[in-house]
Formats: structure tokens, C-alpha cells, sequence
């Protein structure tokens, strides 16, 4: 099999680590991203104690000059990076009324500006190689979700931004799909309990009970689904959003 690296943002804890330990199990060499190196420690090191390869890259997505360097030391490193899974993200819910510039800039910044850096920087190596693959990271609240006008809607535009680029660098064997995961227990939903003033596991039990599947999500789920999308037999799924939500979205 040709030798893939891949580079995942987000990748210290939640999904982006087990998505990032989900690729080196694949066989994928991984830059694994996070807004500093020595928080992305833990998931290097479960990369490598099970025999993977992995370097961590300490690195603001919305800060243009810190992705390129970050992209370039794993090029230096382990090599060009033709997988990108632009996987960071952060919260900052409130009401409209409420919302402040800030609230809605570090979204935009981190989920939109973030993905373009990355993937812009990354790129130039999908297209040398005439080979790569670009996940997303969505989410249903894509949909509209109360509480969230500037999470749904860079979420949404995510989708915009998937679908763009798969019309765009098809002709390059470059693919680009998103992933919209519903509640996924992480330190991210977590804090939205304690937000909410829930235990984790009322929160849990109360979306489980409202989930076709009966249960929450893991970030397990997701990883499986980018080790699909990212695989070398997914070349013609392109431009896709997969909700991963343990049923259908209305
Ligand atoms: P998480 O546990 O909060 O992890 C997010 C990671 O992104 C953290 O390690 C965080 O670093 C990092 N990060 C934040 N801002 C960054 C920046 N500017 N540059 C680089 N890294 C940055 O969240 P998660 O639940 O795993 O979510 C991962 C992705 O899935 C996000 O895009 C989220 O919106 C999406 N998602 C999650 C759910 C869910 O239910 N959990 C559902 C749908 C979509 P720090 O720890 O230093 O902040």
C-alpha cells in the first residue's frame, strides 16, 4: 500500500484523538495538530506505543503562519501530508441577544478560517501526489440548533466548504466529504451539561432516549466513519455529508 500521512486538528482528546489513532491503526503516518504540542503528548503517545508513527504539532488553525509551519514540519518530519480531517473545534454558545462579536468571531474563525488554512496548506501535496482526501468536521446542528447561530452556522458553511472543494480537486484525485456526528460524548458535551446544571449521565440518558439507536455517541463512531472516507477504496464518494447520528435527520 502506498505510504499515507495524514494530519488531524483537534487531535489532544475527543474525536479528533480517536480519529487520529483510528488512521495510524489504518497504517496512516499522523501529524496530530492541537493548539499546542505538548497537550497533543497523550494521543502521539498511544500512536506510537501500538506501533504507529506519529509527531505532535502545536498550532492555532486560525493562525495562517502557524498551520503552514506546522504543515511544513510534518512534511520535514513524516512526510507531505495528502489526508487532512479538519476536526477542531469550539463552543460558544448563547442566545442571540446574548451573543457577543467575540462569541461569534472565535467560532467563525476557528471552524471556517481554521478548515480553509489547513486544507489550503495541505493541498498543494494532494494535488502533487494526484491523490488526496479532505474530511470536514460538521455537525446536525448544521440544521439550526437553539442556542447555536454561530456553531450551526459554521457547521453549515463547513458543508458549503466540502462541497466546493470536491468540485474543485476531483480532477486531482482529491475527495472531500463531511462528517455531521450527532451528541458525541466528549469533554465537549460534557460541558454542555454542566451548562445546562446535568450530571453527564442524565444528559446521556435523556438524548439516548430520544436516539433511534438508544444510546449516545463515541467518538469511536466517527473515527470509523474517516477511516472509511479517507480509505483508498472511497475515491468515488465525494462531496458527501454523513450525518453519524444513530438515526436519520428530519
Ligand atoms: P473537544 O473534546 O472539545 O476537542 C476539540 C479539540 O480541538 C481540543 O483538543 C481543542 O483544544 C482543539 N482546538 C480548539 N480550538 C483550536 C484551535 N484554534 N486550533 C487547534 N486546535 C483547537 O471536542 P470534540 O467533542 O472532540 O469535537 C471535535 C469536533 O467535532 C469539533 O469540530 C466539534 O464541533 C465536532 N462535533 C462534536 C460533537 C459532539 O457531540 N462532541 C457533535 C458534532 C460535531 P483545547 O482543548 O486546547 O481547547
Amino acid at each position: 500500500m502506498t505510504e499515507r500521512i495524514a494530519v488531524v486538528s483537534g487531535a489532544a482528546r475527543g474525536i479528533g484523538a480517536a480519529v487520529a489513532q483510528r488512521l495510524a491503526a489504518d497504517g496512516m503516518k499522523v501529524g496530530v495538530l492541537d493548539l499546542n504540542a505538548e497537550a497533543c503528548a497523550e494521543t502521539v503517545a498511544a500512536i506510537t506505543g501500538a506501533g504507529g508513527q506519529a509527531v505532535a504539532l502545536g498550532a492555532d488553525v486560525s493562525d495562517e503562519a502557524a498551520v503552514i509551519a506546522a504543515v511544513d514540519e510534518l512534511t520535514a518530519t513524516l512526510g507531505a501530508p495528502t489526508v487532512v480531517v479538519n476536526n477542531a473545534g469550539i463552543l460558544r454558545d448563547n442566545l442571540i441577544f446574548k451573543m457577543s462579536v467575540d462569541d461569534w468571531d472565535a467560532v467563525m474563525n476557528v471552524h471556517l478560517r481554521g478548515a480553509f488554512l489547513l486544507t489550503r496548506a495541505a493541498q498543494a501535496h494532494m494535488v502533487a501526489a494526484g491523490w488526496g482526501r479532505i474530511v470536514n468536521m460538521s455537525s446536525t446542528s448544521a440544521l439550526g440548533n437553539r442556542g447555536q447561530v454561530n456553531y450551526s452556522t459554521a457547521k453549515a458553511g463547513l458543508q458549503g466548504f466540502t462541497k466546493a472543494l470536491a468540485k474543485e480537486l476531483g480532477k486531482f484525485g482529491v475527495t472531500a466529504n463531511a462528517i455531521a456526528p450527532g451528541f458525541i460524548a466528549t469533554d465537549m458535551t460534557a460541558a454542555t451539561a454542566a451548562r445546562l446544571g446535568v450530571s453527564v449521565e442524565d444528559f446521556h440518558a435523556s438524548v439516548a432516549a430520544q436516539t433511534p439507536v438508544q444510546r449516545v455517541g463515541t467518538p469511536a463512531d466517527i473515527a470509523h466513519t474517516a477511516s472509511f472516507l479517507v480509505s483508498e477504496g472511497a475515491g468515488f464518494v465525494s462531496g458527501q455529508v454523513i450525518y453519524v447520528a444513530g438515526g436519520p435527520m428530519d
